[in-house]
């Protein structure tokens, strides 16, 4: 059920609403849009009683939602969201994902050493990558395999924030490593393998940052919008999907990137988008050109590894991006993003000018 408010309505009405919807047993939740509020009902089992709703003032209509996903949909909210965040250490502007600045998130697939964060991170600051990724918990196929630093690598992400003004991104595997990101980092990220781990997405939904959530290796469109309305119906509205492959009979990649799923995701939902062309192909030689696809998709934004020395990489060093490769791919998608309207935000960060001025 959905409560669409009059544009004229007040603030007091969305919240008589709103007392009401609690009163009756069910959760509210107010999405605020350009032209009207409108207020997802979840919890309930069936069908809301819509009369008693529907005569309250500043109320237009009560619509049923015949889709499974309520607070995804265009329906409730037609305008796209645009997440902002505080302006991180040394940024001179606010940086946004789902605004018109594409967001950028570039970084190593796992912190392994100060010395290779910090190179890294130096080299994709000064590039004008907003954020850095890195996993400080690793989902290996192998248990055998690099399984991460722990909270010492979110300490040293943290450091980076500080130094280099980059947003901090990194994925929670389990309750306990949620918690902890939540505390240092900027993103939760949610891994492709966690993606229908629905008792993580809730807790996910109830944790104080945006969350990055990646699709599924084999999820459809509808239940990859079923996972993110399970972080959503928990009260937090701050989520970015990721398309980052599927797997298919191709072999010539390690994943098919389904860019398709762009425009297919931005006619349903007003969530941003931003694509992995990294997990979304494993080869570095076919990242830059399927980033610059994406960007002419029209997603969102980039999540791309880049590693300062990708040969001796203890994870997914095969299509992590060399630095001077991630300096062209900048370049490359900045001009496609102006053909949409778009922009790529040149390096706001002080820290970074200050690099580029110490050269
Ligand atoms: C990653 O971003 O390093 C990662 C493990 O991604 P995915 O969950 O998409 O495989
Ligand atoms: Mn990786």
């Amino acid at each position: 059920m959905l409560v669409v408010m009059q544009s004229q309505a007040t603030e007091e009405q969305v919240r008589a609403v709103c007392k009401k919807i609690e009163a009756l047993g069910y959760r509210p939740h107010s999405m605020p849009g350009a032209q009207r509020t409108a207020i997802g009902i979840t919890g309930n089992k069936g069908e809301v009683e819509a009369g008693s709703i529907e005569e309250m003032p500043g109320v237009q209509e009560v619509i049923r939602v015949s889709k499974p996903y309520k607070l995804v949909s265009r329906d409730t909210k037609p305008d796209n969201t645009v997440i902002k965040f505080a302006a991180a250490n040394g940024h001179s502007q606010p940086v946004t994902i789902g605004g018109r600045d594409l967001a950028i998130i570039a970084g190593p697939c796992g912190i392994e050493t100060r010395e290779q964060a910090f190179a890294t991170a130096e080299r994709v600051a000064r590039a004008g990558a907003q954020f850095f990724r890195g996993g400080a918990y690793k989902p290996r196929t192998s248990p055998y395999s690099f399984q991460g630093l722990g909270e010492e690598g979110l300490k040293i992400m943290a450091e980076i924030r500080e130094q280099f003004g980059l947003l901090i991104v990194t994925e929670a595997v389990d309750y306990e490593s949620l918690d902890l990101v939540d505390q240092y980092a900027d993103v939760i990220q949610i891994g492709a393998r966690n993606m229908q781990n629905f008792s993580l997405l809730k807790r996910a939904g109830r944790a104080h940052k945006p969350v990055l959530l990646k699709r599924g290796i084999s999820a459809t469109l509808e239940e990859f919008l079923m996972a993110a309305e399970y972080i959503m119906s928990e009260g937090n509205y701050n989520v970015v999907l990721c398309e980052r492959g599927v797997r298919t009979f191709a072999d010539h990649t390690r994943n098919t990137l389904d860019l398709s799923i762009v425009p297919a995701v931005q006619r349903l939902s007003h969530l941003p988008i931003v694509v992995d062309p990294s997990h979304g192909t494993g080869k570095r030689n076919k990242v830059t050109p399927l980033s610059r696809a994406a960007v002419a998709v029209g997603a969102d934004g980039l999540i791309v590894e880049v590693h300062h020395d990708p040969d001796r990489a203890l994870s997914d060093g095969m299509q992590s991006l060399y630095p001077d490769q991630f300096d062209a791919l900048m370049q490359q998608v900045t001009q496609i993003a102006a053909v949409l309207g778009r922009t790529v935000p040149k390096s706001t960060s002080v820290h970074a000018e200050a690099i580029i001025s110490a050269d």
